[in-house]
């Protein structure tokens, strides 16, 4: 059985409150399970319950033993991972993977400079687990016990990689920290950097890597994306902030084929509120027209492929 269970879904920065109580303040941090085998998607603030549970649950049975992929390392993403109480118990071991980064520091510096004075007490060296590092790039990874996982390049300002998980014929695909590629070049002829033949290019590049995002989600039993925004907010400003809306997240999933679409990444300011009505307003619009399950992520949801 292939299932996710969330354990932070909330985009930027934690928002614990009265206001968020219900979907959860937690940032980036999900639970895959294929069977006995245990993958995370992200470090952001939900892997710190996530930690103390696998201490409760997992461990009685046997040393912790997972294969931790980041999507990016933005703060929201890898913020939580100090915290982490496995990393202080010898039998764990982890294997912690990462898009290839820019100016070619590796997972370890990145994550050593976390654990530096200046930011915490504890250093990389003090830590207990046996952790390996590693890239990971679009040619995906195959984790044994028939569970591989593919990766595919985002739309964000860092680069950051969505993950498809695969086991015994069912997917979960997460998409999120990430918006529909558009031309990067003016396409209007009154513009006075207008250039035909590089709007023509920018307009070809940005179908192509659609094309290859769709190709990725496609016919996913559980999408997970990014839903950041409402389209009049993207519209107003966030566009080229490196995620998606609503509107866009339902569209490109029903075309796809998606079976379970999670609403993920929310906006640390959107309530629980609002987040209630935004569920059922989008469950509506698609009613009887799809066998779509739309979800809004929430802290403790468990969601099975
Ligand atoms: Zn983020
Ligand atoms: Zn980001």
């Amino acid at each position: 059985m292939l299932h996710v269970r969330i354990w932070g879904c909330r985009g930027s920065i934690p928002c614990p409150g009265a206001s968020t109580a219900e979907f959860g303040g937690n940032t980036a941090c999900l639970e895959i399970r294929a069977d006995n085998k245990l993958a995370i998607v992200d470090m952001g603030t939900g892997i710190r319950p996530l930690g103390d549970w696998l201490v409760v649950h997992d461990l009685p049975k046997g040393p912790i033993d997972a294969d931790i992929f980041v999507t990016h390392t933005h703060w929201d993403h890898i913020m939580g991972f100090p915290m982490f109480t496995p990393l202080f118990i010898p039998t764990t071991k982890l294997r912690i993977r990462g898009p290839v980064f820019y100016e070619d520091d590796t997972m370890e510096s990145i994550i050593s400079t976390l654990l530096s004075y200046r930011y915490w007490p504890v250093r990389l060296n003090e830590l207990a687990a046996h952790i390996e590092y590693g890239e990971i790039k679009e040619t995906g990874l195959d984790l044994g016990s028939g569970l591989r996982v593919g990766a595919k390049y985002l739309n964000h300002p860092a680069l950051c990689l969505g993950y498809r998980f695969e086991y015994q014929g069912k997917s979960i695909v997460t998409a999120y920290d990430t918006e529909p590629f558009r031309n990067l070049f003016t396409s209007n002829p009154g513009d006075p950097g207008y250039d035909a033949a590089a709007a023509r290019e920018g307009e070809a590049a940005a179908k192509e890597a659609n094309e290859q995002f769709f190709h990725f989600i496609k016919h996913a039993d559980v999408l997970i994306y990014d839903s950041m925004y409402t389209t009049d907010e993207y519209n107003a400003g966030k566009i080229g902030w490196g995620h998606s809306t609503y509107e866009y997240a339902v569209e490109v999933a029903l075309l796809a084929g998606v079976r379970k679409l999670v609403l993920f990444h929310h906006d640390p300011n959107r309530t629980d509120a609002q987040l209630t009505v935004l569920e059922s307003e989008y469950r509506e619009k698609v009613r009887g027209k799809t066998g779509m399950e739309i979800i809004m992520a929430r802290e403790g949801a468990v969601i099975e492929a």
